[in-house]
């Protein structure tokens, strides 16, 4: 391979610029024309091309966020867009695309693997929650982010005797949640994974209030319930004043963590590696420590682990 692209699509994560990063560095050390994409598959189908040179990556190794810009371009489910994009490439001589996303971009990254592009996906997102990966880039970062929210929170709940509810990112995706809560102490997680009983929370919080507990720290994932509305309801059948949190995008920002930048590079790295190889329609992951790949159709059809022990520690520990 003679020429590649790197975009990243879908919402960004911290460590998605190492990611770009080592992409670039690994092809300008083969030798490989490297351009960057900017704005996920919108720039693709504009023809948004940077080529870059061993200075176009300096300093973004630690910087959040992606020099790439992303947006959402939902228009690229559209095989003749698809076809357009193509062109784009075709025009500058890019025979390859490395895709730094989420679920949503593999789905595009394939379908242009199947019109001969070969494209390998980097998994690139706050939540999570792609199957057959530990850990997806800008998750450790997002973790430590909630972890100091969470502590700061802690320090006034505790001197007013209240209940907190932090609710947090991930989609339906729990890791954010449950990891920040057995990081930070919490008594009680919530997340789609495990189910919501309402009654279960309140008569908890309800025994932890009878007991000595001064203050209560309960982790929720978005889009499971109104938390406002919550508090609202816990304070009313617990006695115990209750206010509610929603850390929004604070989350997704700020430096990588020294974890999100060791696994951006290797992934990147690995990524190259494989279209050099000649190969496509592949998803790179982090199992156990070692960097490996997977079709992404197998990855379509896998389901995530939801990691029960984590949530049996919180229970544990309580
Ligand atoms: P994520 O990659 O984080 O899951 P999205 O689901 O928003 O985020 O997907 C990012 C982009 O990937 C979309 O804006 C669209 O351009 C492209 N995309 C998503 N699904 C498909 C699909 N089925 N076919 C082609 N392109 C897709």
């Amino acid at each position: 391979v003679k020429s590649i692209g790197v975009l990243t699509s879908g919402g960004d994560a911290p460590g998605m610029n190492a990611a770009v990063r080592a992409v670039a560095r690994t092809c300008l050390n083969k030798g490989i024309d490297v351009y960057g994409v900017m704005l996920g598959y919108k720039g693709l189908h504009e023809g948004q091309f940077y080529k870059f040179n061993r200075h176009s990556t300096r300093n973004i190794i630690n910087i959040g966020g992606t020099i790439l810009k992303s947006a959402r371009f939902p228009e690229f489910k559209n095989p003749q867009i698809r076809l357009e994009a193509i062109e784009q490439m075709k025009a500058v001589g890019m025979e390859a695309l490395v895709v730094i996303g989420g679920d949503g971009s593999y789905h595009g990254a394939l379908e242009l693997t199947k019109l001969g592009v070969n494209c390998i996906g980097i998994p690139g997102t706050i939540d999570n929650d792609i199957p057959l990966t530990d850990h997806t880039i800008g998750f450790d970062t997002a973790l430590n982010t909630i972890v100091e929210a969470l502590d700061r929170l802690r320090d006034t709940s505790g001197s007013h005797q209240r209940c907190t509810i932090l609710e947090v990112m991930g989609r339906t995706c729990g890791d954010l949640a449950v990891n920040a809560g057995l990081a930070c102490g919490a008594e009680i997680v919530i997340t789609s994974e495990t189910g919501f009983d309402e009654e279960k929370v309140i008569e908890r919080l309800r025994q932890s209030k009878a007991g000595d507990k001064k203050h209560a720290i309960v982790v929720i994932t978005e889009h499971v319930t109104d938390v406002n509305e919550l508090a609202k309801r816990i304070e009313a059948a617990t006695g115990f004043e209750t206010r509610a949190n929603v850390l929004g995008h604070l989350q997704r920002g700020g430096r990588p963590s020294a974890n999100d930048r060791v696994l951006a590079s290797r992934m990147g790295v690995r990524a190259v590696e494989l279209l050099e190889q000649g190969k496509g329609g592949l998803a790179i992951c982090e199992q156990g420590g070692v960097i490996t790949e997977v079709p992404m159709l197998t990855l379509f059809d896998s389901k995530r682990d939801v990691p029960e022990e984590l949530y049996e520690d919180v229970l544990k520990l309580r």
